[in-house]
């Protein structure tokens, strides 16, 4: 018997979420029963689409069920198995998260290469993270060398993927970012050919000033201001790869939309958006591509941690503030 610390949500937000939406429970882990697994989570991840996820709305997933345990990606180590296919010691990726312990049967739980990679790349880099930034670039943006990228939300953890992508395959690429510190990181040490902090300088002006040739692939994690700016300076047949538009998610009216949707027609553009588990036959070429540019140095992965399941919510409200560089994690 174990004892576990779990979050769970306590009431839906209206707006911006506070400390207040979530609740802690403790409870009892029994050991495990025959075929089963007991797994201690090391590593959660806290993520964008959470928040959507917060609402009783129809969606692409269902919405979290009140006073019910949340879900979300997890790295935790196996510590007790009466499962053949899992030893004690080995590491699984589950969609598992805010608990620190669980059960399983095997089902929904899948071994990590940890010799490869640390238990948490696997939450950023090497997982969903990773893969999102890879399909949506390479097969939505569809890239060509010498071609502009711009991606917003530059400086987080899909966003900074894309650009060193980007740089992989032969573009510029332009990114903005909500501080100095995150413009910098981009400039000086992921190879970005220039980046932008739109709190002190809007979207409008940073692009007619660091894309004076017009943006060829805009990948989109913003919307709003952003995607205004951008579709401003499209090129003809550019492709706006839509991945997200988090400065609408804790909205709580809808928001004037782009007044510049004419762009679309006179540059003949192509927006697409993608919710990144569609693409699961792409898996094998990302494992393969991206173990491969970490191991020459090509790619980075940068991580936040904050420490404690206790401090799991504050993680995901720092997340939506932008407290992160990188991917933001907890250590549990
Ligand atoms: P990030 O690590 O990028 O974290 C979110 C970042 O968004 C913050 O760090 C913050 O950085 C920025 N941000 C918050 N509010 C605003 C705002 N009003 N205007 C501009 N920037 C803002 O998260 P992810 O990398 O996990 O996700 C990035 C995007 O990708 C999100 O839109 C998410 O929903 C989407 N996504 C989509 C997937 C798909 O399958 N389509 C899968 C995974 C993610 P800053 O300091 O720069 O403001």
């Amino acid at each position: 018997m174990v004892s576990n610390r779990e979050v769970r949500l306590a009431s839906r937000p209206n707006g911006w979420p506070t400390s207040a939406n979530f609740e802690f429970v403790e409870s009892d882990v029994p050991a495990p029963g025959e075929g089963e697994v007991l797994v201690h989570n090391v590593f959660m991840s806290v993520d964008p689409y959470m928040r959507g996820r917060m609402n009783d709305v129809k969606s692409y997933t269902p919405p979290f069920a009140l006073h019910e345990t949340l879900q979300g990606g997890a790295v935790g180590r196996v510590e007790a198995s009466n499962n053949p296919a899992f030893a004690v010691g080995d590491y699984v990726s589950s969609g598992l998260g805010w608990r620190e312990w669980f059960i399983s049967d095997g089902r929904g739980i899948a071994k990590i290469d940890t010799s490869q990679a640390p238990p948490e790349a696997y939450l950023s880099v090497l997982g969903g993270t990773g893969f999102t930034a890879y399909v949506g670039l390479l097969d939505l943006g569809e890239p060509k060398p010498g071609e502009t990228i711009f991606v917003s939300a530059a400086a987080g953890a899909v966003g900074s993927i894309v650009g060193q992508i980007g740089k992989i395959v032969g573009c510029r690429v332009v990114g903005s970012a909500g501080s100095d510190e995150k413009v910098s990181w981009l400039r000086d040490e992921l190879g970005f050919d220039a980046a932008f902090n739109y709190k002190v300088e809007g979207p409008e002006d940073a692009l007619a000033r660091l894309c004076p040739d017009g943006i060829d692939v805009y990948f989109e994690n913003v919307g709003g201001d952003h995607l205004q700016a951008a579709l401003n300076h499209m090129n003809a047949f550019g492709r706006i790869a839509a991945c997200g538009m988090i400065s609408q998610y804790n909205n709580s009216e809808p928001q004037p939309g782009p007044n510049n949707l004419t762009a679309i027609v006179r540059q003949r553009l192509t927006i697409r958006g993608f919710i990144v588990s569609d693409y699961a036959d792409r898996r094998p070429d990302f494992v393969r591509d991206m173990s491969m540019w970490l191991r020459e140095g090509q790619v980075t992965d940068r991580v936040t941690t904050v420490e404690g399941i206790e401090n799991a919510p504050q993680a995901f409200l720092g997340l939506l503030r932008g407290e992160n560089l990188g991917k933001m994690l907890v250590k549990l």
